[in-house]
């Protein structure tokens, strides 16, 4: 049998039933590192959209009531399944994105720490007693979960960004219906299937998938739908926040970033080297948080780049689900060339290209969509990697003299998400953190997707927070109780 005859079908998860589309129609969920079929999933229309939001909607009272340590214990119980079923979610992460099953892996694990976290947070939602200005009176506040929540997801990390919105607002109280990314559906399909297990109630996690223009519509324009959280590309999260105003529904976007990663000359280059091969190459350079503007002093760069390139060149490129391989394909065709035109851009402009810069297409990589690691140095900022998220793995380097001056360049994009830089000076890693305009800045460090942090950013790389204290916020209503006695 062919690999396309043999690839599972994923149906549309509709109150708790594996639903045939109206349409009974399916696309293909192609694997990038090798171009076979490895799943179809359901194309849904209008009616197979509305019904999902009609369950969500007819549930979400009776879940919303339950004892927070009743959904609470439902998650922890998700989070049970999570870690005995972790090959096999992992596996499909893998043929999916391509990525390393290393990384697959630990994308499961951080799965678990989230269901944990909020699960736990959905217990401590408190209110307040505020003393009220006059003696016959008494103020309280209390949280309430918002309603139905629309989820659109990203492909890049498709269990664990799933996780990240569907463990809040089910430990809030929120009921959801999800549009997972279309490249990457069958890791949703699991999630859902995990959550049946777990003894998550029919309707309360619902998942759609098809065209997302038009599914985005439909979940956009019904009034049951009260808040959307989205994490993907700046373009489409605007296009939502125009869609979300309508109706004034709540919104969370995590949209894109362009990291700055700075080296002072003061730093400990080591530890920056290895914190930059670690953090630029993780997912092959696919993920929001990813340094796109490598910031080096000038009197270090010949140094910084000389110890780069030994890093990069021991860097396995392969198809992830084999293991031993350190960076996976591209997601697509559409990724791969645009990190080759950026590259180009770059060279054409006169930028040095260091190691790398080619598609690879050897016994290997011929099926997939295989770039080999990159490193240009001498980047003005009127090339491509200088304005856009490359979205790949390729390292490009500019210079600087000057705190100020490299202050002044990290902040001069639209976007804010994640920032980083290597120093060993107290007083200087307390100015640039206060200056630097990003939602999360990493001082000598590099791991910035933990459940603790509160993951998120500012200026147009989105509003709202993913993890962290305040983990359930986006998902709450304040309101205030007056009452005169
Ligand atoms: P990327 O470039 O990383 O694929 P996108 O923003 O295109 O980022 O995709 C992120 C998610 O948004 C995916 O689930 C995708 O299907 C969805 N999406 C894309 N366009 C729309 C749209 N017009 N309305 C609603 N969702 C959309």
């Amino acid at each position: 049998m062919s690999a396309a005859e043999t690839a599972q079908q994923h149906q549309l998860f509709i109150n708790g039933q594996w639903t045939e589309p109206s349409s009974g129609q399916y696309f293909d969920v192609i694997n990038p590192a090798t171009g076979e079929i490895v799943g179809k999933a359901a194309i849904a229309d209008d009616s197979d959209v509305t019904k999902a939001i009609e369950a969500s909607h007819r549930v979400f009272p009776e879940w919303a009531a339950k004892p927070a340590a009743e959904r609470a214990r439902t998650l922890r119980k998700l989070q049970q399944l999570f870690l005995e079923n972790k090959d096999q979610l992992a596996r499909t992460v893998s043929l999916e994105t391509g990525k390393p099953l290393q990384q697959a892996l630990m994308e499961v694990n951080t799965c678990a720490e989230y269901l944990l976290w909020n699960a736990e947070e959905g217990r401590r939602v408190y209110g307040e007693t505020i003393p009220a200005g006059v003696g016959n009176k008494r103020l309280k506040t209390i949280r309430q979960p918002v309603g139905p929540v629309a989820a659109i997801t990203p492909w890049n990390f498709p269990l664990s960004m799933v996780i990240r919105k569907i463990a809040p607002a089910l430990a809030a109280g929120c009921t959801v219906v999800l549009k997972p990314a279309e490249l990457t559906p069958g890791s949703a399909a699991q999630v859902c299937r995990l959550a049946e297990q777990a003894g998550v109630p029919a309707g309360v996690l619902n998942m759609v998938t098809g065209n997302p223009a038009q599914i985005g519509n439909v979940l956009l324009s019904d009034k049951r739908i009260r808040k959307v959280t989205f994490t993907g590309s700046t373009p489409v999260g605007k296009l939502l926040l125009k869609q979300a105003a309508d109706q004034v529904k709540k919104v969370s976007m995590e949209l894109g970033g362009h990291a700055p990663f700075i080296v002072f000359e003061d730093a400990d280059i080591e530890k920056a080297i290895a914190g930059i091969t670690q953090v630029k190459f993780f997912n092959c350079g696919q993920t929001c948080i990813c340094p796109n503007r490598i910031f080096v002093q000038n009197s270090i760069k010949d140094k910084f780049i000389a110890l780069f390139k030994e890093k990069v060149q021991g860097l396995k490129v392969g198809n992830g689900i084999e293991g031993n391989v350190d960076v996976g394909p591209l997601i697509n065709q559409a990724g791969l060339d645009k990190v080759s035109r950026h590259v180009e851009d770059a060279v054409v402009k006169g930028a040095t290209l260091v190691v790398g810069g080619e598609k690879l297409t050897g016994e290997n990589h011929k099926d997939g969509f295989f770039y080999s690691p990159t490193i240009l140095s001498d980047i003005k900022e009127n090339m491509l990697v200088s304005t856009e998220e490359t979205f790949g793995p390729v390292a490009s380097i500019l210079t600087f003299e000057t705190e100020q001056e490299v202050i002044d360049k990290a902040n001069s994009v639209d976007v804010g998400l994640a920032a980083y830089f290597f120093t060993n000076d107290l007083s200087r890693s307390i100015r640039v953190s206060e200056a630097l305009q990003y939602g999360m800045v990493g001082i000598n460090d590099t791991a910035l997707a933990q459940v603790e942090i509160p993951f998120g950013g500012v200026k147009e790389s989105g509003m709202g927070r993913e993890g962290g204290p305040g983990t359930l916020d986006d998902f709450l209503d304040l309101k205030l109780i007056a009452t005169t006695i």
